[in-house]
């Protein structure tokens, strides 16, 4: 195990720019997640770390040595791909082993039989040794790729949406059990993906990561009460957070923001309110999560009581979704699975302001943050 520390780290492949400016440290034994779209730089940044892409500029650090002009074999990093990548032919114990075979890496059979040993207890495969790969379950075979990147003793392992290739409901089942592995994993570990349910579940520390450039970073539930900015608020939440915007009117020393077609009102919260002033600013963007919209029986006009329409009503699993149209407006309002609305039925929805969270309608950053 050892600190990593990049500064300053950017890539460009031609005249795209994959990794910009990116500055993090992760700390001895953290588990990190990065999650961001398709394209963000994710695996270019588990690349140039790995030491198997050179960075334009910038330094990468593990345990405090400069690691830029240090090939990937010396690095002691591990990287474990989406794919198993298992020898079909050789059994789990072979496959284990096989790194501390390759050329070059000069182990005795007993060390290697007890590190092999050592990480199967560890991940609870030590009953599968003799099994070949075909023999295995999805979860087990998964198990197996990580045990083969965990065997070289890392200090620093990075796996690559390591079960994003699974279908949603094996998904599922592996997040749970990457968590109770993650106890097991001693390396400083950075964890890649796109989904952000995994990166919610797993993550001690979250990284956000659009076009290269790191959003935010900080624990999950942080980053979903108080996003950074539009677009971290969008990635974390399922139904994605509704947006609003809004113009600032006073009305005798109060505060209101009003949809630009008049059809949502909102009192700034107490909370809010010095930031927006400091702001100095008019026109916002409110954040409203589907969680924290509630539907009210009274249709009368009251302070944060808006009215429109069911759009279309769905029941999932647990919970309700309903998507209402209000005024020029789509909200979607997360119900419970007791409710039943009719398609074109008026309601009318309430929420808590405390819970708003407001973002400057230019530069889609989150007025907290200025
Ligand atoms: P995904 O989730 O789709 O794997 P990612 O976040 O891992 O995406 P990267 O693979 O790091 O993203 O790619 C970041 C950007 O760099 C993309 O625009 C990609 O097209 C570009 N890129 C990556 N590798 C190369 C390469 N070898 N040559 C040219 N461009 C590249």
């Amino acid at each position: 195990m050892a600190k990593l520390a990049l500064e300053h780290l950017t890539k460009d492949f031609g005249n795209v720019r994959a990794v910009n400016d990116v500055s993090l440290e992760v700390e001895d034994g953290e588990f990190l997640v990065i999650l961001g779209p398709s394209g963000a730089g994710k695996t270019t940044t588990l690349k140039l770390i790995a030491g198997v892409e050179r960075p334009t500029s910038g330094m990468i650090y593990i345990g405090g040595k400069p690691m830029n002009a240090i090939e990937p074999h010396h690095r002691n990093v591990a990287m474990a791909f989406e794919s198993y990548a298992l020898y079909p032919h050789y059994n789990v114990r072979d496959n284990l082993s096989f790194p501390l075979k390759a050329p070059g890496r000069k182990f005795s059979q007993q060390e290697i039989t007890r590190r092999v040993e050592e990480v199967a207890e560890l991940l609870n495969i030590a009953p599968l040794l003799d099994r070949l790969p075909r023999m295995l379950s999805n979860g087990q075979k998964q198990r197996v790729a990580l045990g083969r990147a965990m065997v070289r003793e890392p200090d620093v392992l990075l796996l690559d949406e390591p079960i994003s290739h699974l279908d949603a409901k094996l998904r599922h089942r592996m997040r749970t059990e990457f968590k109770a592995l993650e106890a097991a994993i001693r390396a400083t570990t950075i964890y890649v993906t796109h989904d952000y349910l995994e990166a919610m579940s797993l993550a001690d520390r979250l990284v956000v990561l659009k076009e290269g450039t790191i959003q935010q970073s900080g624990g999950p539930h942080e980053l979903f009460v108080n996003p950074a900015n539009v677009f971290v608020a969008q990635l974390l939440g399922h139904p994605q957070i509704n947006l609003v915007e809004c113009t600032l009117q006073r009305t005798n020393g109060a505060l209101q923001l009003v949809s630009t077609d008049g059809a949502i009102k909102l009192e700034v919260p107490e909370r809010l309110r010095g930031a927006l002033e400091n702001a100095g600013i008019d026109q916002v963007i409110a954040g409203i999560r589907p969680q924290h919209l509630g539907v009210v029986d009274d249709h009368r006009p009251a302070s944060n009581v808006f009215t429109g329409t069911v759009y279309v009503y769905e029941r999932l699993g647990t919970k309700g979704t309903l998507t209402a149209t209000v005024g020029a407006h789509r909200l979607d309002v997360l119900t419970s699975i007791e409710e039943s609305f009719a398609i074109d039925e008026p309601v009318s929805l309430t929420i808590d302001p405390a819970q708003l969270s407001l973002f400057d309608a230019k530069t889609h950053k989150n007025i907290l943050f200025n």
